[in-house]
């Protein structure tokens, strides 16, 4: 994963670099690095752990007169995180580098220079790719770069600089995200766009194998046969506001609170009274199957997708976890369509599941929240959510304006088969949805003393049915992404046919009921592991008296049945965030984890 950021211009680079890198830092935070362009020489410095601990570190090293240089935060795939493994690489004497993603072919790649005496100092794929280039480096950088690239197999976004060409910057990708930033007398690139809001909104984007050469007055593109590219200037739609804090504790805080305004934009986007995507390209009329492609929590709000089109729509769906349907060999008829989320637009999987997906000659259709992303471009069409950026590694919004769009999509495909009088009152139930989270979030005060109680349990379990067992998968990945607390989410009925064994007196049992008729079912269960000890928390309407078995009740108020999981995953995000904060977590940033998997 990794974010990778450049700077060229008369600012002092490090400083610029280093801010940079915090506003990636949400892509991998392992270790951390910079290295700047001067006058002949280049200066590194970089140093296992997260972007602070660098910027204590480059206190220490003279970087004066710098005003050019890339930088790095690193999600490590290949080689520990140690400082040696640190980005940026060497490939020798003159060429540095920092790269995202994973040079496939680098034990190949090493071989072959070992066989000409050259060998690396650490063990990642990049350095390989650093003294490549430097192997072909005769003076003309893009000769150099086109020819590693040319052996190179796999992903990467790669930003170079040569120490004999002081102010310039040179970027390739393939894969891998990158976007070149164009400011006034300075010039950037980074993996994503908050990480140039402070500086300006406009912005190139690189495609598949081409190079860009930045200086702080020129930005320029070339393809791999040498001739020189035109391409159009971007203009961000996120401002800097919204990547930041604002005064919230955690980014997982605000992202939480800014649900009701971004499901707003999101439902606002494509809704025009009763009618649904009339803005989208995209051909609703459905003859065959559906398949939904997606990883982690994405993969949950297509649980719940699912859920809808086939009750509502009647087309059956089959929800694909994207690592494993790349290499499933799916039947795939040609009336069929893959339907890809991806809030970043880069997860490597899914992106890899469109491709197979178009190369079956099937229509896809991506959901996605970053604007230009590999996702957006690739699929043949595409329903962005309006969930601005989102900064927590773990996501919130983003996955509610996707199960969001998901729930619209099931009313659009059910169209006609619902009477006019239901369509007309589900589809104006989604103009009350952002009040109704708004509601929900009323209830952060009893999340947080129901969060306080369980702080120490070690096992935590979710159970529900039909639609709500769709929110638990989500709920409970939450508590155990940012809590490290183990969590699993289970259909209600099937605990007792085996997960049942690891109740005990007083583990936490959070049963979300939204789904009337199954409430009654769900009821049964919740009895059986009361009666084994199980402090239930149940998260139903008002109306239902669960006051005989449990104590702890965390009520919601829904515009339609339809949109009760959307509502009942915001308590639980509640719960989760004050878990993991009162055990004195890093919220943002939890361990292991990074946010777009570009990497297999
Ligand atoms: N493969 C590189 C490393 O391990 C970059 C990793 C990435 O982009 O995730 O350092």
């Amino acid at each position: 994963m990794c974010g990778i950021i450049g700077y060229t211009g008369d600012g002092y680079a490090p400083e610029i670099l280093i801010q940079g890198l915090k506003k990636l830092e949400y892509r991998g935070y392992d270790s951390a690095g910079i290295a700047v362009s001067r006058a002949g020489e280049t200066v590194i410095c970089k140093k296992r752990g997260k972007v602070e601990e660098l910027e204590k570190k480059v206190q220490s090293v003279d970087f004066s007169d710098s005003h050019c240089g890339i930088g790095h935060t690193r999600w490590a795939t290949h080689g520990e995180p140690s400082d040696v493994n640190s980005h940026p690489h060497s490939g020798g004497r003159r060429v540095t580098i920092v790269h995202n993603g994973i040079i496939e072919n680098y034990l190949e790649l090493k071989e072959e220079l070992a066989s000409k005496g050259l060998y690396p100092v650490s063990q990642t794929d990049t350095e390989i790719g650093a003294m490549l280039i430097e192997s072909m480096y005769d003076g003309d950088p893009l000769s150099a770069i086109y020819g590693a690239i040319s052996k190179m197999r796999g992903s990467f976004a790669l930003g170079i600089i040569f120490s004999d060409r002081p102010g310039t910057i040179y970027a390739v990708r393939r894969d891998s995200p990158l976007i070149i930033g164009v400011g006034e007398g300075e010039n950037f690139i980074a993996s994503d766009i908050p990480a140039i809001l402070p500086y300006t909104k406009s912005y190139y984007l690189a495609d598949e194998d081409e190079a860009a050469v930045i200086t702080k007055d020129s930005v320029r593109f070339f393809a791999k046969d040498g001739q020189e590219l035109k391409k159009e200037l971007l203009t961000a739609t996120w401002d800097e506001q919204s990547a930041q804090k604002g005064g919230y504790k955690h980014f997982m805080l605000k992202e939480i609170y800014e649900q009701p305004a971004v499901i707003s934009a999101t439902v606002g986007a494509y809704k025009n009274g009763t009618e649904l995507f009339e803005s989208c390209s995209f051909d609703f009329d459905i003859k065959g199957k559906i398949y939904i492609v997606a990883c982690g929590s994405a993969m949950h709000a297509a649980l719940l997708g699912k859920f809808a089109i086939e009750k509502l729509a009647r087309i059956p769906v089959s929800v694909e976890i994207a690592s494993e349907f790349r290499y499933d060999n799916p039947i795939l008829g040609s009336d069929d369509v893959v339907i890809a989320i991806s809030q970043s637009g880069e997860t490597a999987d899914t992106l890899a599941a469109v491709r197979l997906a178009k190369s079956a000659g099937v229509r896809t259709l991506g959901i996605v929240n970053v604007w230009g992303s590999t996702l957006s471009r690739e699929a043949d069409d595409v329903i962005y959510t309006y969930a601005g950026p989102e900064i927590c590694v773990a996501t919130t919004k983003a996955y509610l304006c996707q199960a969001a769009v998901l729930e619209m999509i099931a009313l659009k495909l059910a169209g006609s088969k619902l009477s006019e009088e239901e369509y007309t009152k589900q589809v104006s139930s989604l103009d009350k949805l952002p009040e109704y989270i708004e509601k929900a979030l009323e209830s952060d005060s009893i999340c947080r003393a129901l969060a306080q109680k369980n702080l120490e349990a070690e096992h935590q379990f979710y159970i529900g049915r039909g639609q709500d067992y769709c929110v638990c998968t989500e709920a409970s990945l939450k508590l155990k992404e940012i809590s490290y607390v183990h969590s699993e989410s289970y259909a209600a009925g099937e605990l007792k046919h085996g997960t049942i064994s690891l109740v005990v007196d007083g583990t936490p049992v959070i049963a979300v009921m939204t789904e009337r008729a199954r409430i009654a079912k769900t009821v049964s269960n919740i009895k059986e592991v009361a009666s084994r000890g199980a402090a239930v928390i149940c998260v139903t309407y008002d109306d239902v008296d669960v006051s005989d078995f449990c104590k702890d009740k965390i009520i919601i108020e829904a515009p339609s049945e339809l949109l009760a999981p959307i509502i009942a995953n915001v308590p639980l995000q509640l719960y989760a965030y004050h878990i993991a904060d009162g055990r004195g977590n890093d919220v943002d940033k939890p361990r292991n984890l990074a946010k777009s998997v570009t990497v297999e």
